[in-house]
C-alpha cells in the first residue's frame, strides 16, 4: 500500500492486543476483508518468562481452541493451575477451589500475554482475508452515516463498513465515537515480577487479601511464580526502590511464608489500576471491545477474559448476520452484541470494586464480615459453585 493511498476493508480492528487479535481470528470464518492495526509487534518469545501474564479461564480457552490458536500457545509455553487458594490476612477466612472436585483437569492456565498474542497473530498471518498492519499508528477517525475512515500517522487512509475499537484504555476509536470512559483510579499500582519460592507452588493460584491490597502468586510451568501485588502509590514507590533481597523479604512476609521464603526475584514493573465502564458499546458501523470498553481491578484476573468473550460474541453476531445476508454492521445488529455482553462486564466490574473495598481496609467490622463470609462460602455448595462458575467464565 503506498503512502496517502486509500484501502477498503469490510472490518478494521483498531488494536492488535489480546482482544483485537481474538476478534480477527474469530471473524476469519466469515470471509470478510479485515485489517488489524497496531503500533507495536508483540514481544518476541524469550527464555525468561515475560512479566505480563494472564490467568486464562476455561471459557477463553475454548475460544482459543476454536480459532486454532491454543495448540500454538501450548507449544510456546502455558502453565496449568488446578487449584485456587484465597485467604484474608487479617483473620481466619479462606476459600479453596479444586478442579478435581469439579471433575475438571484444570481451572485454567497462566499464559504470558505475548504468547497469547503470538499464537493468535500466527493465525491472522495465515489468513488470506486479513491484513496485519504493523507498525501503524491510528491518528484519527472520520465518521459519517455513509462512511467510516481511519487515518494513520503515516498518511495512509483506510475505510470500512465496521470499525472495532480494541485499542485499550486510551482508545482513539472510543474518543471518535464521543463516548467517555470515566476511569476511576484506585490510587494503587500493581507490581509484577517472577519469583522463585522455597516450596513448590502445587499448581495452585494463591491469593492473599491484605489491608494494603491483594497479592497473587500464580504458578508457572518451570516451578516459579508470577506475582501481582497491588499497593498504594507510596508503598509501590518504596517497594520498587528496594534491592532484590529486601524486596524478596517483604514479599515473603506479606505472603505469610506460605511457600517459604522468596529466593529469586526478576526485574519488576508497576501498572496503574483503575476501573470504569462505558455506557454504550456500539454505534452504526462502530463497536468497542475489551479494555476500550471496560477496565476492572486485576484481583480476580478477569480483564482479558472479559475482552476475549466480547470478541467471541461480536464475531458471532457479525457472522450470523453476514451468513444470512443481513446488515451485519448496522446498529440493530451490533446492539445484540452490546445486550449480550454489557450486563456480565458491569457485574464483574462492580463485584471487583466491592471486593477491593471489602478487603482493602482493616475496619474490625468488615474484617469480621469477610472472614465469616469466606468461610461460609467455602462450606456452602451452591454459592461456591456460583463463584467458581464465574471464575471459569460461565461453565
Ligand atoms: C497487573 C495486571 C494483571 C492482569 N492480570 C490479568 C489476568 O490474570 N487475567 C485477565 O484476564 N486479565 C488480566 N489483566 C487485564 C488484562 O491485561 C487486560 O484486560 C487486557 O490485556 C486488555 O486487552 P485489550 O486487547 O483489550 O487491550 P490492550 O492490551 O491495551 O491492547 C490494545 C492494543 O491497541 C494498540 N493501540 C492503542 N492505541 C493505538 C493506536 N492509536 N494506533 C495503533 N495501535 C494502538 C496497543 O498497542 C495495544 O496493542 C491484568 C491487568 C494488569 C494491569
Amino acid at each position: 500500500m503506498s503512502a496517502a493511498s486509500t484501502s477498503s476493508y469490510d472490518v478494521i480492528i483498531a488494536g492488535g492486543g489480546i482482544t483485537g487479535l481474538t476478534l480477527a481470528c474469530a471473524l476469519n470464518r466469515t470471509g470478510l476483508r479485515i485489517a488489524v492495526i497496531d503500533q507495536h509487534e508483540p514481544r518476541a518469545f524469550a527464555k525468561d518468562y515475560a512479566l505480563r501474564v494472564s490467568a486464562i479461564n476455561r471459557a477463553s480457552l475454548e475460544v482459543f481452541t476454536a480459532v486454532g490458536a491454543f495448540e500454538h500457545m501450548r507449544r510456546l509455553r502455558v502453565s496449568a493451575f488446578r487449584e485456587m487458594h484465597v485467604w484474608d490476612s487479617t483473620g481466619v477466612g479462606q476459600i479453596h477451589f479444586d478442579s478435581a472436585e469439579l471433575g475438571l483437569d484444570t481451572l485454567g492456565y497462566i499464559i504470558e500475554n505475548n504468547v497469547i498474542q503470538l499464537a493468535l497473530l500466527d493465525r491472522v498471518q495465515q489468513s488470506e482475508t486479513t491484513d496485519w498492519l504493523c507498525p501503524a499508528e491510528i491518528e484519527s477517525l472520520a465518521i459519517s452515516e455513509e462512511m467510516k475512515q481511519v487515518r494513520l500517522t503515516d498518511g495512509r487512509m483506510l475505510t470500512a463498513r465496521l470499525i472495532v475499537g480494541a485499542d485499550g484504555t486510551n482508545s482513539v476509536v472510543r474518543k471518535a465515537m464521543g463516548i467517555e470512559l470515566v476511569r476511576k483510579p484506585y490510587q494503587q499500582r500493581a507490581i509484577v515480577c517472577t519469583v522463585a519460592t522455597e516450596y513448590e507452588h502445587q499448581l495452585t493460584a494463591w491469593q492473599c487479601f491484605l489491608p494494603s491490597g491483594p497479592l497473587a502468586l500464580l504458578p508457572l510451568a518451570d516451578g516459579s511464580c508470577s506475582i501481582v501485588w497491588s499497593l498504594d502509590e507510596t508503598r509501590v514507590e518504596q517497594m520498587m526502590a528496594l534491592d532484590d533481597a529486601a524486596f524478596a523479604e517483604q514479599l515473603g512476609e506479606a505472603f505469610e511464608y506460605r511457600l517459604g521464603s522468596v529466593k529469586m526475584v526478576s526485574a519488576r514493573a508497576a501498572f496503574p489500576l483503575g476501573h470504569g465502564h462505558v455506557d454504550r458499546y456500539v454505534q452504526q458501523g462502530l463497536a468497542l471491545i475489551g479494555d476500550a470498553a471496560h477496565n476492572i481491578h486485576p484481583l480476580a484476573g478477569q480483564g482479558a477474559n472479559l475482552g476475549i468473550m466480547d470478541a467471541a460474541c461480536l464475531a458471532d453476531v457479525v457472522a450470523d448476520a453476514s451468513r444470512v445476508q443481513r446488515q451485519w454492521s448496522a446498529l440493530h445488529t451490533l446492539r445484540k452484541y452490546e445486550r449480550s455482553r454489557k450486563g456480565d462486564n458491569r457485574l464483574m466490574e462492580t463485584t471487583m470494586t466491592g471486593f477491593k473495598y471489602l478487603f482493602g481496609n482493616d475496619n474490625p467490622f468488615l474484617t469480621e464480615i469477610r472472614n465469616i463470609g469466606l468461610n461460609v462460602v467455602d462450606h456452602a455448595g451452591p454459592i461456591k459453585q456460583m463463584l467458581i462458575n464465574q471464575a471459569l467464565g460461565g461453565h
